[in-house]
């Protein structure tokens, strides 16, 4: 397992250097590893063999998710009472359902499927995960969810949340790992690291450290979510409570809706330092509002991506407008699901 670590690390040295709406309602189902059986945890690098995953960069999505899937296996198998497999160790293509099929197999308590992400506007940074949307299943994902998104916000990413995606028949989940997982009564998660195509992202992929950095933290992540202790007594989570999510009633769906509204008020125009000042206030019911971006030219061209203030419907902003003929603004804000709703116009002069 080591020579194969470093041999990937060596491969990625000489290429890289180019380069919710929760439901409120009963019982908090995590399972501790105090228990007399281990933990099984089962690692998913999500793609393989002719499934290369986002292939965006020279280097596709399969080979650095199989760099994290074992720095992650290396570091959990740091911890007492946890057994740690990987779906698959080889670059193989294997569907959705053998996955899931393994994970049953080895009575997994966990899948978590590793990936990274990319959008097709490369607009979109930060990292996300996919949770079931029923049941236990749901609350056990989110709170497991919960701790990656935390340990990457540490690092510096920018946190997009912890999402269901419900397919078009309403009645199952859209993603195939969750849905064959769901059917097993594991609960599996889509941990989503980073986009590979944005400028934000890309400096978290750059290095074979980096993406050790990656695995340490999903170790770290599975760790505290059930309660482990390292084998040199060190780390002790036994004590650590993860987020307790009650188990909802009925399935959480996915907001599939953009933003009601979004307003903008001009509050100031520095005509000498040339910037305005401008309060925005975005409504949507269902899921929390997370980028905005503007427009000088009616809404041709857009800024990048800008994070909006976790939780708060009103923000004020500052757009510097530069020389040139700009005498308007709009704005955009983006929910929870990049879905985004266009402010009025705001008139400078
Ligand atoms: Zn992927």
């Amino acid at each position: 397992m080591r020579s194969s670590f470093n041999r990937i690390g060596k491969i990625l040295a000489l290429i890289l250097c180019i380069a919710v709406t929760a439901v409120p309602i009963s019982a908090l189902p995590v399972c501790r590893a105090d228990a007399a059986e281990p933990v099984v945890v089962v690692i998913d690098p999500g793609h393989g063999g002719s499934n290369l995953g986002t292939d965006y960069l020279p280097i596709p999505e399969k080979t650095y998710i199989m760099v994290v899937a074992m720095y992650m296996k290396e570091q959990l198998e740091k911890y007492q009472n946890v057994e740690v497999y990987l779906t698959h160790t080889k670059d193989v293509d294997m569907s959705l359902k053998e996955r899931a099929e393994f994970a049953s197999s080895v009575n997994a308590d966990f899948l978590f499927s590793l990936h990274f992400n990319m959008s097709l506007s490369h607009s979109l940074y930060g990292s996300e995960v996919w949770v079931p949307s029923t049941g236990q299943l749901y609350s056990q994902g989110y709170s497991a969810a919960n701790e990656f998104l935390t340990q990457f916000e540490e690092m510096g990413l920018f946190n997009r949340g912890i999402k269901t995606r419900i397919g078009s028949s309403g009645k199952s989940d859209y993603y195939g790992i969750i849905r064959e997982s769901s059917l097993r009564d594991i609960p599996a998660v889509i941990v989503e690291h980073c986009h590979v195509d944005n400028i934000n992202d890309t400096p978290y992929i750059q290095s074979p450290d980096r993406l050790k950095e990656f695995g340490v933290r999903d170790a770290e992540a599975v760790a505290r979510y059930f309660g482990l202790i390292s084998k040199d007594g060190r780390t002790d989570y036994s004590d650590y409570a993860p987020l307790a999510v009650p188990v909802p009633s009925s399935r959480v769906c996915d907001d599939t809706t953009p933003p009601t509204y979004v307003t903008a008020d001009l509050i100031k125009y520095d005509q000498t330092g040339k910037y305005a000042t401008v309060e925005l206030t975005a409504v949507d019911e269902e899921s929390a509002i997370q980028y905005y971006s503007y427009s000088y030219d009616g809404g041709l061209t857009w800024s990048a991506l800008q994070p909006w203030a976790k939780g708060s419907p009103t923000v004020t902003v500052s757009v510097s407008m530069g020389y040139g003929r700009k005498d308007t603004l709009i704005f955009k804000a983006y929910n929870l699901y990049d879905r985004s709703t266009e402010s009025n116009v705001v008139k400078l002069k």
